[in-house]
């Protein structure tokens, strides 16, 4: 087993979990300690645009968790979105902006909990909490996740705080935010090389209530239209991805990140 602490966002890592697990790896590698950020999927197109941008690397990629694997969970808390093997993990650490959820430790451990836009917006407050410097890689990796997730302050999510940290992290990153950050997201939508099936599991969380189990999917486009153009196709898609996964629900919104329009696909059993 890996005696070093790995660190990781959701399965179909957007570019929050991706970015917020390699500025916690510096984070905590300023503090010594030994961490490895690593990833659970593949990269998408917007999250590649951010690392060509830099020149980096993604983080690893790992199939599973090996039993007693110490990990700090970024971007996610609940089971049914993490790695497998995580109920037998120890979770060291949470940083996370969402609902808390079918989630559980046998031992205690450090959860920060913001309902800000994005997991990078807390990071963002841990560097200024430890009088921490940011560097421009992490400043620049920080500022996508917050333009990713707010989808340039214009979700319902984004926050006061979210806007206020981008603001910050591109004076040092010395960035125009509005013209990386359409470049950022328009890189996201180019989705012509995708099938139906990559298309609905591109950004897809499984969630469950009570006994009703139900995907949230969502895909960025400058286009509803050209996505709308395959419906009938990606109808059938959810409906097989329904029967195979014994899901109640499957919602799949279609986000025109221009107009900030959106349109849904919802299928139930
Ligand atoms: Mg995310
Ligand atoms: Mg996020
Ligand atoms: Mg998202």
């Amino acid at each position: 087993m890996e005696n070093k602490v790995l660190i990781f966002g959701h399965k179909n890592p957007d570019t929050d979990s991706i970015c917020s697990s390699l500025v916690m790896e510096k984070f905590n590698k300023n503090l010594g300690l030994d961490v490895e950020a690593v990833r659970l999927g593949n990269v998408n197109k917007e999250t590649e645009y951010v690392l060509n941008y830099l020149g980096i690397l993604p983080p690893r990629l790992i199939e599973k968790l090996e039993e007693g694997q110490k990990v700090i969970l970024v971007d996610h808390n609940e089971f049914n979105q993490s790695a497998e093997g995580i109920e037998n993990a120890i979770i060291e650490t949470v940083i996370d902006h969402h609902r808390i959820a079918n989630f559980q430790t046998k031992d205690p451990l450090y959860y920060r909990a913001e309902p800000v836009g994005c997991t990078s917006t807390i990071l963002y407050k841990k560097f200024k909490e430890e009088n921490m410097q940011i560097e421009k890689k992490e400043a620049i990796l920080m500022l996508s996740a917050i333009i990713s997730d707010t989808l340039l302050f214009k979700s319902p999510t984004c926050t006061g705080e979210d806007k206020k940290a981008c603001e910050e992290l591109s004076k040092i990153a010395n960035i125009d935010v509005n013209k990386y950050g359409l470049e950022m997201l328009k890189a996201g939508t180019d989705l012509n090389d995708f099938t139906p099936e990559q298309l609905i599991n591109l950004d897809a969380k499984s969630l469950s209530k009570g006994n009703t189990k139900y995907v949230i999917a969502q895909v960025n486009t400058v286009s509803i239209e050209d996505v709308l153009k395959r419906e009938d196709e990606l109808k059938e898609t959810i409906k097989k991805e329904i029967d195979e996964k014994g899901l109640d629900l499957f919602v799949f919104t279609i986000t025109d990140i221009l107009n900030s329009n959106s349109e849904i696909i919802a299928l139930r059993k």
